[in-house]
């Protein structure tokens, strides 16, 4: 079976300090595209050196909503530059941890919405516990957007079935495998707009999640058997499905 993985952090660590060997591992697992996803400035550039480094890297750009503090638009803009920078992300906003004040998480996701648009890139977007905000914010800029993913699907049914009009694909994590609330929602999202992703390093999937802390793109594997028995679909049809719907961010 084919993976495409379109959110990983190759930049953070531990994958940034073992970034051939959790490269490789992947690409055994059968994982032939990544996307990797800056958080801020720093992050971003070190994804864009890994990306040149490899074929089948490309790159989101951005300053994720812990990182709001941080925003600046010159900086972000430099990056653009990069032929292989597909997506601004992640963007959005968080206001499980507010790292960063409301205010400033706002100001930040809006003003790369419209960077997004000005140079026609997709969107990657992060939102915890602030969906009210987020789909408001998204909905002065959806239309004129090129389209996106709504990153590590919460559940939020209405909300995802709104971005799909607008090509937005919902993103589904290996936080699904665990939780009861997602695996009700997830059923209610047609499947010709659903992906998966890891959020490697992050949210390692059942059942080797208490073995293995470090999550990598080869463990899309585990996340794709469990949708497949939870659909009901058969898996080589299901990764064929994911595959396709993915390999839309890489056409143009
Ligand atoms: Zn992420």
């Amino acid at each position: 079976m084919k993976f495409i993985d379109p959110h990983v952090h190759f930049n953070l660590e531990p994958l940034s300090k073992n970034f051939e060997f959790y490269y490789n591992k992947s690409k055994e697992e059968g994982v032939d595209k990544f996307i990797n996803i800056g958080i801020d400035y720093e992050t971003s550039l070190l994804a864009i050196e890994q990306a040149k480094q490899k074929e089948d890297i490309y790159i989101a750009v951005g300053y994720h909503p812990h990182d709001s503090e941080k925003y600046n638009k010159d900086k972000l803009i430099s990056l653009l530059n990069e032929p292989k920078v597909i997506a601004i992300g992640e963007i959005g906003l968080d206001y499980y941890r507010n790292y960063s004040t409301k205010n400033i998480q706002l100001k930040a996701f809006e003003e790369q919405l419209k960077i997004a648009i000005e140079y026609d890139k997709y969107v990657i977007i992060h939102t915890r516990e602030a969906t009210k905000d987020t789909w408001e914010i998204l909905n002065k800029y959806k239309d004129k957007l090129k389209g996106g993913i709504l990153h590590c699907f919460a559940g939020d049914v209405d909300f995802a079935l709104d971005l799909i009009k607008s090509d937005f694909k919902v993103a589904v994590c290996g936080n699904i495998t665990y939780n009861k609330k997602l695996q009700k929602a997830v059923l209610s999202i047609p499947i010709e707009s659903l992906i998966i992703e890891t959020d490697s390093p992050f949210l390692t999937p059942e059942p080797i999640r208490k073995k293995n802390r470090v999550n990598y793109s080869g463990n899309l594997l585990y996340t794709l058997k469990f949708l497949a028995d939870l659909l009901k679909i058969e898996e080589e049809k299901l990764a064929d499905i994911l595959y396709k719907n993915t390999l839309q961010f890489f056409l143009n």
